[in-house]
């Protein structure tokens, strides 16, 4: 039985299209397909395979505004940020793998120790096969496509599973792998929820690239783990974001709205919890307010803030809202949450007198909600804002660049952006990834390329010796070792010592 996803504008609750959903029992295809593809596409140059890649980037630059279209129906986000947060990253990393990863992937020479005197040594990077990516529906374009390209420029097949809460962009990144003219099977994209993303975990993939809850994060580790599947997992974030009084308060008041409010706050390294030195709070609450009540809700271009993407995303955020009323919390902007309508937007919330109990505090929120916590310390700031589960990215404001590059320093987190906010993602030269529940592992980067391939060390020796020195026989050789090993790990080497065992141990 064929089984639909049903797309649907969360903005406007308007009914958009029907797309199959990928059948279990067609997963065993899948892999079967991507590895009969791999035999192929893993042979070819690694400038060959850059050649589609270049493709599927003119594909999305002459479909740009078509391609933003299909992300605002889907999201209920606002047209700007499809284009600058969800389609700009994705070509900008597509160039920058196209022209770094020749380099990055190839071959490279190490040095030799004296002690494997003839030899060479180098690094190789061999595809690992078949990659599954398995994608969320924030951003629903770069967080499929970027590990999808990272993957594919290594060598591997691709199966993607995009989210089934953004089922048109998932299609649409179909559509695009074909006309940019993949070969057959190289990229497959498989649509579905949770059941199909399972059984494609089940599958035996060589390697698994997830985005996503921590909850559904840590179900496919220990799937992955009995099976020793290698893993990256980017997962969830509660970003702090700390201003100290010394800041360009201007600056870091219209930097935390924007960090807590840009996409209605459905971002991993959305800043959800701000920090602000005592004796500044009320000035800097006062700013924050004015700044965020100057903001328009709508799905136009000139929106600032759409709406939210998932229906139970709203209700959490609602919850925890209402979990930090009742314990007291003050709503400093924003309605109240029982006054909220069906709709899925969200007007912008502020929260004062909050303490570390309550779950908007603690808990990933992911929705448009600035609770502001006042701080008297440095050291008090760095305690606070490393007590939580979470470790992705965080912020330090101040003018006083030594105390900052020491705050960052002294954080548990990924990424640290210092008198800015978020934009660490968007430069593809830095690893992005997070600590502690945020994730396992790095993308984007040189990284990003060398986790979806095997690295494969290589000593080469011409083979003119009929023996080595530490192959058999060992008769008559234990004293010449020893000599042969003082004298080389010896902070001041004996070099005579050293040559003398060595043509000693040569001889035997
Ligand atoms: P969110 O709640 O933010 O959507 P999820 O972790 O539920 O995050 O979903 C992220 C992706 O993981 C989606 O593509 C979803 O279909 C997929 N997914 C959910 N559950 C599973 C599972 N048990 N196994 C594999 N994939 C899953």
């Amino acid at each position: 039985m064929m089984t639909l996803l049903q797309a649907v504008n969360p903005a406007t609750g308007e009914y958009m299209e029907d797309i199959e959903e990928t059948k279990i029992e067609e997963v065993e295809l899948y892999y079967h397909q991507a590895r009969t593809s791999f035999e192929k596409w893993s042979t070819l140059a690694i400038s060959e395979r850059l050649i589609y890649l270049k493709k599927l980037k003119s594909v999305m630059v002459e479909n740009m505004d078509r391609l933003a279209q299909v992300i605002v129906q889907d999201t209920g986000k606002v047209p700007t940020e499809a284009l600058v947060a969800d389609i700009m990253p994705t070509l900008d990393a597509i160039t920058t793998i196209v022209k770094h990863a020749e380099k990055i992937l190839s071959p490279k020479r190490v040095k030799t120790p004296l002690l494997l005197i003839g030899k060479k040594s180098y690094v190789e990077y061999m595809p690992r096969g078949v990659v599954l990516v398995i994608s969320p529906w924030n951003y629903p374009l770069q967080l499929a496509v970027v590990p999808v390209i990272s993957a594919l420029a290594g060598g591997n097949t691709v199966i993607l599973k995009p989210s089934e809460v953004t089922p048109l962009v998932g299609k649409y990144i179909e559509e695009i792998f074909q006309k940019a003219g993949f070969p057959k099977d190289v990229i497959q994209v498989a649509h579905g929820g949770k059941e199909v993303g399972a059984a494609l975990t089940a599958g035996n993939p060589d390697y698994i690239f997830f985005t996503g809850s921590v909850c559904t994060g840590k179900i496919i580790q220990e799937v992955a783990a009995k099976k020793l599947i290698p893993t990256t997992l980017e997962l969830g974030g509660k970003d702090p974001l700390i201003v100290f009084k010394d800041a360009n308060l201007k600056r870091a008041a219209k930097g935390a709205v924007w960090g807590a409010f840009t996409n209605s706050g459905q971002v991993c390294m959305s800043a959800e919890r701000i920090y602000v030195e005592e004796s500044i709070y009320d000035d800097f609450l006062n700013m924050v307010k004015i700044e965020t009540e100057k903001l328009i809700q709508g799905t136009d271009k000139d929106s600032d803030i759409g709406s939210m993407t998932f229906p139970k995303q709203k209700e959490i955020v609602k919850q925890h809202v209402k979990d930090a009323l009742e314990k007291g919390a003050v709503l400093v902007s924003g309605t109240p949450p029982d006054k909220w309508d069906d709709s899925m937007f969200i007007q912008p919330v502020i929260l004062a007198n909050l303490n570390q109990d309550m779950e908007v505090v603690c808990e990933e929120t992911f929705g448009p909600v600035m609770p502001i916590i006042p701080f008297k310390t440095e050291e008090e700031v760095i305690k606070l804002a490393n007590e939580s589960n979470y470790g992705l990215n965080a912020s330090v404001w101040t003018s006083d660049l030594k105390k900052a590059r020491r705050v960052a320093s002294r954080l548990v987190s990924g990424a640290v952006t210092i008198n800015e906010v978020l934009v660490s993602v968007a430069n593809h030269y830095l690893p992005f990834g997070g600590t502690k529940d945020s994730g396992i592992g790095r993308y984007h980067s040189e990284e990003g390329l060398r986790i979806f391939c095997h690295e494969k060390a290589i000593i080469l020796d011409r083979g003119k010796l009929n023996k080595e020195i530490q192959w058999y026989p060992y008769k008559g050789k234990y004293l010449a070792f020893l000599q042969l090993f003082q004298s080389y790990f010896r902070e001041r080497k004996k070099w005579i010592r050293f040559l003398q065992s060595y043509l000693k141990l040569l001889r035997k």
